[in-house]
């Protein structure tokens, strides 16, 4: 299996959660942006990477890809078409803002080949929603997600957040009914990490909002996860759940270690093997180096870092993204010492039933390990 991520790091306004990159450039830099990210895609779709196989995944993440222009998201999705080999069944996804929606965006976005949107509702409260400085209000994500579904696009994700401050059990519940009530396929809910210089972090300091206790949080979880069961959604990573053979494909593609190719600023890649490339996370720098490759008449390649990861850094890697799978790590795909490594650092919690050993090779979190999951990674460290 091989991906495609493209980020797209601009926000109409920045949520006061967010830690992720992003900028408020206006649309004269976003379609400056879109012009350097159709080069890259250009000039590296011939890497050995993506000459390998056809593509089985695209996925226009962000920041918020749905404030490009439809010109723009053609125009990036036209270069894909022209430079890459595409698999006939591929996920491309588009992750969209509930304001950016409307029935015309949904029939253009169908006719770019985009057959997938997430989009970011995070709460239907809302008074929690103008806390976060989100754009739109509960009932326009509804709105929002039943445009996408009578538009023709019907695989749909929606992200929600739970232990947010002041959220009460009762809303939480209130949440994931409605989300599932809602024509969608997958469901991504996240536990609030109030992250240092995020707005915030600093209402959390200055005591304007207080953080949802451990328990509170723990027992939303629970909720979550007993209602997307009777629902029917298979719980396959620990913030995700879909409906049998909607789960992310490109997000499942990078949990188990597929190469991928990332294209923008701050965008990561991978090649399956040893080597992750990271992208300059510097809008304007990358802007700046595109335009200067133009007037060199010379091949994009933004700057960027190549970090080779060693074994031992490979073998973190598998723990960590294996462990977040329900499927959890495969013991046949580690050497015959990591795999020693692991079973002798996991043992205490496979007799504290934090961790499972099943049948066929895996080792996996148990219901009680999801909640100290942070700590049982890194218990299971190489050098831990
Ligand atoms: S829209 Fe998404 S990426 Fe942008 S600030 Fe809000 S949460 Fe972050």
């Amino acid at each position: 299996m091989l991906g495609l991520y493209l980020h797209i790091p601009f926000c109409a306004q920045r949520c006061v959660y967010c830690s992720f990159y992003s900028t408020t450039h206006g649309a004269a830099m976003r379609r400056r942006y879109a012009t350097a990210l159709c080069h890259e895609i250009a000039s590296r779709a011939s890497c050995a990477t993506c000459a390998s196989e056809p593509l089985s995944s695209i996925y226009l993440g962000g920041g918020t890809p749905s404030c490009l222009s439809d010109d723009d998201l053609r125009r990036i999705l036209h270069t894909i078409y022209a430079h890459c080999r595409i698999a006939p069944d591929a996920e491309v996804t588009l992750e969209a803002n509930p304001d950016d929606i409307s029935a015309a965006r949904v029939a253009a976005w169908r006719t770019m080949g985009i057959n997938r949107i997430s989009m970011g509702v995070q709460s239907t409260d809302d008074t929690t929603l103008r806390l976060l400085r989100r754009r739109h209000t509960a009932a326009e994500a509804m709105a929002a997600v039943h445009t996408v579904c009578d538009g023709g696009i019907s695989n749909i994700s929606i992200d929600l957040i739970y232990g947010l401050p002041g959220q009460s059990m009762a809303a939480w519940q209130s949440d994931v009914a409605t989300a599932l009530s809602l024509p969608i396929q997958h469901l991504s809910a996240y536990a609030l990490s109030i992250e240092p210089g995020t707005p915030l972090y600093n209402m959390r300091a200055c005591g304007e909002v207080q953080e949802c206790d451990e328990e509170m949080s723990r027992a939303m979880y629970d909720h979550l996860i007993a209602a997307t069961q009777a629902a029917g959604m298979v719980h396959y990573e620990i913030s995700n759940f879909g409906y049998p053979d909607h789960m992310a494909r490109h997000n499942t593609a990078y949990w188990q270690g597929h190469p991928y190719l990332g294209i923008g600023a701050g965008a990561h890649g991978y090649d399956g093997a040893a080597l992750r490339r990271i992208n300059t996370p510097d809008v304007q720098a990358y802007v700046a180096a595109y335009e200067a490759s133009l007037a060199a008449d010379v091949p994009f390649d933004p700057p960027h870092n190549d970090e080779y990861l060693s074994p031992s850094e490979r073998y973190d890697e598998q723990v960590m993204t294996g462990l977040r799978t329900t499927e959890g790590i495969h013991l046949a795909a580690l050497s015959d010492d990591e795999r020693a490594y692991l079973l002798r650092q996991s043992a205490r919690f496979v007799a504290s039933r934090h961790l499972a050993l099943t049948s066929d090779e895996h080792l996996r979190l148990t219901h009680e390990g999801i909640f100290i999951s942070d700590y049982i990674m890194a218990e299971l460290m190489w050098d831990a």
